[in-house]
């Protein structure tokens, strides 16, 4: 079971209130100064879970698809080149309307998606279907499929951790899913960023329950090391985002 009300990066339970919205408390730990909504959401509670650019606005969101390919393809190029062999894996863990899983296969992955939404998983399926898309947790994939531990040369996760309530379970997975010599390529908003709205309720990414893990780059460096992971390389974002590329320690 998660605790639901203790910090996910120091355990601790004595926070402090930092900000509201609506009934929803998002405090700051007076341990290691984490900032998430307490108690954070049930794991499996749908609205905490899905993606809310998209929740509800499936077509919309879909619609930029010619955007979002170029910025997949560009990534998936970059993240070629970090490993090596023929037909490496990659899993995109929270693999969306599939342009990551399609855009690495254009440039030689073999790629696994996993995605929760199934509106998502319906939409990936039908304009991709040379692909495999699981519908679930990056738990649950690897207990369906033993078989893919220690198996993935790139992991790729991209504004998704934000949304995790158990949020160790989550990264524990992912490091179960990397290879020895793989490489974890992550992003999510960044509450230290110099350009991040000093008026949080102003900043597009303070948006609980969907979002209920604020991290900068002291909390996610503490949070992977927490799983045996350490930032190789951090990724300039000129929007308040953290990219970073990262490896097993
Ligand atoms: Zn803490």
């Amino acid at each position: 079971m998660v605790d639901l009300t203790a910090c996910p990066i120091c355990d601790a339970h004595d926070h402090a209130p930092f900000a509201q919205k609506d009934a929803l408390s998002v405090v700051t730990c007076r341990g290691c100064g984490f900032v998430f909504l307490a108690p954070l959401p049930q794991p499996g509670d749908s609205t905490a879970l899905y993606d809310d650019a998209y929740a509800g606005t499936t077509e919309g969101y879909f619609a930029k698809v010619d955007k979002k390919m170029r910025r997949s393809r560009g990534r998936a190029r970059r993240l070629r080149k970090l490993a090596t062999g023929t037909a490496p894996r990659l899993l995109d863990v929270g693999a969306s309307g599939g342009f990551m899983v399609q855009a690495a296969r254009e440039v030689g992955f073999a790629p696994q998606g996993i995605e929760l939404d199934p509106k998502s998983v319906a939409y990936a399926r039908a304009q991709y279907p040379g692909n495999d898309f699981f519908h679930g947790t990056v738990e649950a994939y690897l207990a369906a499929h033993p078989d893919a531990a220690q198996g993935f040369d790139i992991i790729y996760c991209a504004e998704v951790i934000e949304h995790v309530p158990d949020v160790n379970a989550f990264v524990a997975a992912i490091a179960q899913a990397m290879k020895p010599s793989g490489r974890l390529y992550l992003t999510t908003p960044d509450i230290g960023h110099w350009r991040r709205p000093k008026n949080i309720a102003q900043w597009d990414a303070f948006d609980p329950p969907a979002h209920c893990l604020y991290f900068d780059r002291a909390s996610l460096t503490r949070l992977l090391a927490k799983h045996g992971l350490r930032i190789l390389r951090r990724d300039l974002a000129l929007k308040p985002g953290l990219k970073v590329l990262v490896g097993k320690a």
